[in-house]
């Protein structure tokens, strides 16, 4: 496999979930070597490298931070540049927060089919950890564990597949308990990922508004569930669950590389998801390229 960028650049914009505002987003080729770079045109010199920032702690979203700016809500973005196992790429946004679109990641997708996909002069490598890491938080139940790629003898090589199992579980009784197991490449993530929207309870909303959250929020952009029915039709009967395991994705894309290994991970979240590139980050020895 070689190094893989976007094709063309590409453009969109759309209102920010949380802030509410308007944003506009272009994502430009980069070479080999470049890797994944976020910065606001208002401070170009200002770059923030994915694989050299350990994220905010934030609860309703992933954010990154320079000295000047901040990037919010970039995970769904990610999902879908991690799915696609893009290197570089440049990604330009006009404000604090990614737009929201549908909720999902499936626009990011089909942006970015349109566009296609090219690939560099450059062999890829991918990330797996040294031996299993374990990540628990026993107060709230959360946990990942990353297991690193089997190595084949007979092929002499790497498997560099990523595989996944994982695990949701709210207490309510539309959404309650599910799971979801499969290998993480771009068909899978297209079909069965991908269109698997932001949701959110009802009963939250005022709470999250009142702390200056989801003040773009809408029927048009999060599944909402009431006491006991949703306001909007779900894509899937599990959305939440399928939904829960995109922004682990994305998350983990702010390694910066391509994870090669399993996951199994239950209950997880924006601000524990982050402790796996803070890891990264502050333990490399923990890491490998592969
Ligand atoms: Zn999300």
């Amino acid at each position: 496999m070689f190094e893989r960028t976007i094709n063309k650049k590409i453009e969109f914009s759309g209102i920010g979930v949380h802030t509410g505002l308007k944003t506009t987003v272009a994502l430009d080729p980069a070479p080999a070597g470049h890797g994944i770079v976020f910065v606001n045109p208002k401070f170009a010199q200002e770059c923030i490298k994915l694989g050299t920032v350990i994220p905010e702690i934030a609860l309703h979203a992933s954010v990154l931070k320079s000295k000047s700016y901040i990037i919010s809500t970039i995970e769904h973005l990610m999902a879908a540049i991690n799915a696609f196992k893009i290197d570089n790429i440049l990604i330009e946004i006009s404000g604090i927060e990614v737009p929201i679109l549908d909720g999902s990641s499936i626009n990011f997708v089909n942006l970015i089919n349109n566009a296609g996909i090219k690939e560099l002069e450059a062999k890829k490598t991918y990330l797996t950890p040294v031996k299993t890491l374990y990540f628990k938080d026993e107060k709230s139940d959360r946990e990942i564990i990353i297991e690193p790629a089997n190595f084949d003898k007979e092929t002499n090589s790497f498997d560099t597949n990523l595989y996944f199992d994982y695990f949701a579980e709210f207490e309510h009784a539309l959404v309650g308990k599910s799971s979801i197991v499969g290998e993480f490449n771009i068909d899978f993530f297209e079909h069965e990922i991908a269109p698997a929207r932001t949701f959110g309870f009802l009963e939250q909303l005022p709470y999250l508004r009142s702390k200056g959250l989801a003040k773009g929020t809408s029927l048009g952009n999060t599944v909402v569930i009431g006491e006991d029915e949703y306001l909007n039709e779900p894509r899937f009967e599990n959305e939440f669950v399928r939904h829960k395991l995109l922004d682990l994705l994305g998350d983990i894309g702010l390694l910066g590389k391509n994870l090669a290994g399993k996951i199994v991970a239950k209950k997880t979240g924006h601000s524990f998801n982050r402790l796996v590139v803070q890891d990264y980050i502050n333990n490399p020895e923990n890491w490998k390229l592969i």
